[in-house]
C-alpha cells in the first residue's frame, strides 16, 4: 500500500483522530487518539490515550480500542473495518490490532517522526519498530497506509509543548 492509495475520507478521519487526542490530552493523558470506521467510514469507536488517568501500561489509544471493539464485533466484522490513528502503532498496539484482526490501518506521522518529538522523555520511550515490521511477521495481510503529509500539520499541533 502506498500514500497514493489515501483517500480524501481517510484525511477527514484522521483529522477527528488529531481532535481524539487533543481531548486526551486535555483530559491529562498524553496527546493521542484514534479510532476504528467501518467500509463506509462511519465511526464505531473512538478512543484517546487513557494510560496516565486510568494508571495502565497498556492505556495505549489503539490498544485501548482494539479491547473494547473486541468485546462488540466479530473478528469477521472488525477485519473489514480501518483503524484510524494519529501516530503509527507502536510494537504493543501493533500486536493488539493483529490479534483482534483489523484488516486495515491508516497513520498520520511516522513512530520515528514521533521519537523525533518525544526524545527520552520517559512517559513515551518510542520503540523504533514499524508497524509494518510487526505485521510482517504473522500470518495475516494486514494493510497500512501511513505516513500520511495532508493529516501532518493538524496531528503535530496537538503535540506541541507536550514533550518538552
Ligand atoms: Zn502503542
Amino acid at each position: 500500500m502506498t500514500v497514493a492509495t489515501v483517500t480524501k475520507k481517510d484525511i477527514r478521519l484522521l483529522k477527528r483522530c488529531a481532535e481524539i487526542s487533543r481531548e486526551a490530552r486535555e483530559s491529562g493523558n498524553t496527546p493521542f487518539g484514534c479510532l476504528l470506521a467501518d467500509e463506509e467510514g462511519n465511526i464505531l469507536w473512538e478512543q484517546g490515550n487513557v494510560e496516565i488517568t486510568e494508571s495502565a501500561c497498556t492505556g495505549h489509544a489503539e490498544t485501548k480500542l482494539m479491547e473494547e471493539v473486541s468485546r462488540r464485533f466479530s473478528k469477521e466484522q472488525l477485519w473489514n473495518c480501518t483503524l484510524y490513528t494519529t501516530a503509527e502503532p507502536c510494537a504493543m498496539c501493533s500486536g493488539a490490532i493483529y490479534w483482534g484482526n483489523v484488516g486495515r490501518v491508516v497513520y498520520g506521522i511516522s513512530e520515528k517522526a514521533l521519537g523525533e518529538l518525544t526524545g527520552n522523555h520517559p512517559q513515551n520511550p518510542t520503540l523504533d519498530l514499524p508497524c509494518r515490521d510487526v505485521f510482517a511477521r504473522g500470518r495475516k495481510p494486514i494493510a497500512v497506509i501511513g505516513p500520511v503529509p495532508e493529516a501532518a500539520e493538524g496531528i503535530l499541533a496537538v503535540h506541541r509543548g507536550y514533550w518538552s
